[in-house]
């Protein structure tokens, strides 16, 4: 076991670095910029609504098992809400039509031979022409790989690969969508149950971690901001937080910050440039008996609406395109969509927009070349974070699993 290790970064890559050292009995340090942790992943008092929202919808499935792993060991795993099976409410805006989407448990995929449980107006033979996706070429795109269009396409996989990837199917990594496809649809419906955290991200994901973490005897401090490494024979040997240094003597650093200051601490390193925003839009009202916990939309702005309670939401990816649209505009067409789905009068509710313009790294074939190792040519220092190489798009459990990694890499070293 390493003797010591600081942790840079509170994010959840940073979170579950630490919590796994801490649980090892590995003295742990976790130095954060902001006030708070939970980076990307967090909850806050929302002025104009006077309630607690969250950073963005964030929706887990059933085989995130790194993520529901790490929710076990900090002791909120029965946080997640969701339904008993992999069932998906969908409307199409256009049309008016509404549908539910339900899975079968087992890996051998029975449901999409019936009618009653696909999507309407597809065939068994659409759902089977995605298997391509299972073994895709690492330098094509989603739609270099298979076919863009149709019913199926625009009603079930579209709003899939735009959920999971963060950018649109045309551009996105057709090897990033596979490795979603594998460990989820082709895994079976038993891991495919849309999961949630409805009291809130930081209630589950984060102040548990921190209470972990002060049981394990490790330290947090908070805006604690890294300005340099101090790398000398191959090791980092100093960490500059600007008023104070460290010095690390033999402690092992894992650096868990966004890849722009991740590049601008570590000499040479490549990472991801790109980015896509997510626009997350909050409307203050008691959800209407009946509807979907959560419903994909197909033909609108809005692709998904969650209930949460005293509040609707909705979450846009890849949405650049919304970021220039003056907040009013935006929230007035937003909620006349939520208003047709639900059932709800045009009248508009207190709201609240939230952009996130840089939300995820762009998941397109060149952005995920970037992506770097978790070791580095500093013999004491790993990198973690959701755009570090972990084969799978910008996700909880991406940044969750390349914590993990940290950790073990430094175990086995
Ligand atoms: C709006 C939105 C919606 C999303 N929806 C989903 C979803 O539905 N499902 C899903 O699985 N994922 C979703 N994600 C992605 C998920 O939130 C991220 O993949 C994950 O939170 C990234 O964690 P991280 O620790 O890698 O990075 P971050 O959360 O960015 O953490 C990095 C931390 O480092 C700190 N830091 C930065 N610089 C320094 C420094 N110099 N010194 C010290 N600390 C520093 C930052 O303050 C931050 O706390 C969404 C993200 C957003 C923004």
């Amino acid at each position: 076991m390493p003797r010591a290790v600081h942790v840079i970064g509170a994010g959840l890559a940073g979170l579950a670095a630490a919590v796994r050292l801490a649980a090892r009995g590995v003295a742990v340090v976790v130095h954060e910029a902001a006030g708070a942790a939970g980076g990307r992943c967090r909850s806050y008092h929302d002025p104009l609504l006077d309630m607690v929202i969250d950073n963005g919808n964030h929706l887990l499935l059933s085989g995130n098992h790194a993520a529901l792993a790490y929710l076990e060991t900090i002791g909120s795993a029965g946080g997640l809400a969701g339904p008993p099976a992999a069932q998906f409410a969908f409307m199409d805006l256009a049309s008016g039509e509404r549908w539910t989407l339900r899975m079968n448990a087992g890996r051998l995929p029975w449901w999409i031979f019936d009618r009653t449980r696909r999507v309407p107006g597809t065939s068994a033979r659409d759902y089977l022409s995605f298997a391509r996706l299972l073994y895709p070429s690492r330098t094509k795109t989603v739609c270099a790989e298979v076919k863009c269009a149709g019913t199926l396409y625009q009603r079930f996989a579209r709003p899939l690969w735009l959920a999971a990837l963060n950018t649109e199917p045309k551009e996105a990594s057709a090897s990033l969508a596979g490795a979603v496809l594998r460990e989820t649809l082709a895994a079976g419906g038993k891991a495919c149950r849309p999961l949630i955290a409805r009291d809130g991200l930081s209630e589950i994901f984060v102040a548990p971690a921190l209470y972990f973490l002060s049981e394990h005897s490790a330290k947090v401090v908070f805006g604690h901001r890294l300005r340099a490494l101090g790398l000398t024979h191959g090791k980092v040997t100093t960490l500059d937080f600007g008023d104070d240094q460290v010095v690390t003597d033999d402690a092992d650093v894992i650096l868990a910050v966004p890849p722009a200051m991740a590049a601008a601490l570590v000499p040479g390193l490549a990472a991801p440039t790109q980015f896509r925003a997510i626009v997350n839009a909050h409307f203050r009202l008691e959800p209407p008996a009946g509807l979907a916990p959560i419903t994909g939309i197909v033909n609108g702005t809005i692709e998904w609406l969650f209930t949460f309670p005293g509040r609707l939401s909705v979450t846009i990816s890849a949405a650049d395109r919304l970021l220039d649209i003056l907040r009013e505009t935006l929230a007035k067409q937003l909620w006349q969509e939520v208003a047709t789905v639900a059932g709800l009068p045009v009248a508009l509710p207190p709201w609240q927009i939230v952009r996130e313009r840089r939300a995820t790294f762009a998941a397109t074939p060149g952005e995920n070349a970037k992506r770097p190792a978790a070791t580095t040519a500093w013999s004491n220092l790993r990198l973690a974070g959701d755009w570090t190489n972990t084969g799978l798009p910008a996700t909880i459990e991406g940044a969750i699993r390349s914590g993990n990694r940290a950790a073990d890499l430094l175990a086995r070293s």
